[in-house]
């Protein structure tokens, strides 16, 4: 009975054609795999690197769990910091170019911890008005007053900043990419009006770790920004290929959220074999930055064949291509003839994005070969003719 809402928003959500089950991977994730028993080529995963399957990442992570055990048992701050937590930070701050570097348990947590040690009540945060959901909860969390500006809009940026000058803080946040175009943040602009104005700069390169700069280190690097913005947050989970948030910052804010940070505080610290996997991509990117480039390759080739076929591929900048198709139940119907030609590519609607503007969001990885970019715009054409858009 107390529970009776339960069944009536699922039926909302049936009526509203937006409940679905969950899609099953029967295979490691990789550029191709096999989903809901189904062998595809796969441009859903945030894998940019093709790391998450990697034989090196694997083995430092069997050898670490034969070492060290399956789990720690303990939050960081009572007895769950080993050795190699406090390498994969000293090594994050070194490929970061930064004092030092603290990790949280994913980019989810790490937002959600670190947004409310920066600013409280009586401060201010300006964020992109298309900042992703853990930030979103994150600026909730601190209670802090928030605004914000049109998605890239500097002279909104800039108003705001004049509005807010009796503020106690103010923080400006932004994505570094934003996850559903593939466009880039302008960080120039934020940088430089951060310094005019007095306000933090925050930037979640959770979409740039592993993609921007020449070894993946992300968007203040893509753009030499190096020691101009205040916090630099990355995830471990996507072209990282494991599971972690981490921000790059001064020594003593890292300090401070030792202290302060939440999830930091309150919430068991990853296994040995997350960590030991993790040393290891950060080995491979500083090692390998032709894995970027291949990444970067096949982005290119990816999106220039796409646009030849006739797609609208917004505005993106990056490897995140989306496919706009406009009506909702157009982009799920194109990504479902997709899947029957062998491709999985996920469909996007409303709310994650504006009405009219469903999508299906395509990432291709270093991982994919030319074969496979290849079948896959062919799959492409074929579900675009299907469909009626071609
Ligand atoms: C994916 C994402 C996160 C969450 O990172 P996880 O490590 O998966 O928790 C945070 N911020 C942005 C911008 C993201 O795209």
């Amino acid at each position: 009975m107390a529970l009776d809402f339960v069944a009536q928003e699922i039926d909302e959500l049936k009526r509203q054609g937006v409940f679905r089950p969950l899609r099953v991977l029967s295979s490691a994730q990789g550029p191709r795999a096999v989903i809901d028993g189904k062998s595809v080529i796969n441009l859903s995963s945030n894998d940019y690197l093709g790391l998450a399957n990697d034989p090196r990442l694997k083995d430092a992570a069997v050898a670490a769990t034969e070492k060290w055990g399956a789990g720690t048992a303990a939050v960081r701050t009572i007895i769950g910091t080993m050795e190699m937590h406090l390498e994969l930070e000293r090594r994050l701050a070194k490929f970061k170019g930064t004092e030092a570097c603290v990790v949280f348990q994913s980019g989810f947590t790490c937002n959600s911890g670190v947004i409310p040690v920066l600013v409280g009540e009586g401060d201010v945060i300006i964020s992109d008005a298309l900042n992703h959901a853990s930030i979103i909860d994150g600026c909730r969390l601190a209670r802090a007053e928030i605004r914000r500006y049109a998605h890239k809009d500097m002279g909104e940026l800039e108003q705001q900043l004049r509005d807010t000058q009796n503020y106690r803080r103010r923080l400006v946040i932004t994505d570094g990419v934003f996850s559903m175009d593939g466009d880039i943040a302008p960080l120039p602009e934020i940088a430089r009006l951060c310094k005019q104005y007095d306000a933090i700069s925050y930037v979640d390169d959770a979409h740039s770790s592993g993609v921007l700069g020449t070894n993946g280190q992300g968007s203040v690097h893509h753009f030499g920004l190096q020691g101009q913005i205040d916090v630099q947050v990355g995830t471990l989970s996507k072209a990282v290929g494991v599971l972690g948030g981490y921000v790059a910052t001064s020594r003593g804010l890292v300090d401070l959220l030792i202290h302060r940070g939440r999830p930091f505080l309150f919430s068991t610290s990853h296994p040995p074999a997350v960590t030991a996997a993790a040393i290891e991509a950060v080995n491979i990117m500083e090692q390998e930055p032709e894995l970027i480039a291949r990444l970067w390759q096949n982005a290119r080739t990816f999106k220039e064949g796409l646009k030849a076929l006739g797609f609208d591929t917004g505005k993106s900048e990056t490897p995140i291509t989306p496919v706009i198709i406009g009506e909702e139940r157009a982009a799920m119907e194109f990504s479902d003839r997709l899947f029957e030609f062998g491709v999985f590519a996920q469909g996007i609607a409303f709310p994650t994005v504006s009405r009219g503007q469903a999508r299906v969001r395509t990432i291709v990885s270093a991982a994919h070969s030319k074969d496979d970019l290849d079948q896959a715009l062919d799959a492409f054409a074929k579900a675009g003719h299907a469909i009626g858009i071609l």
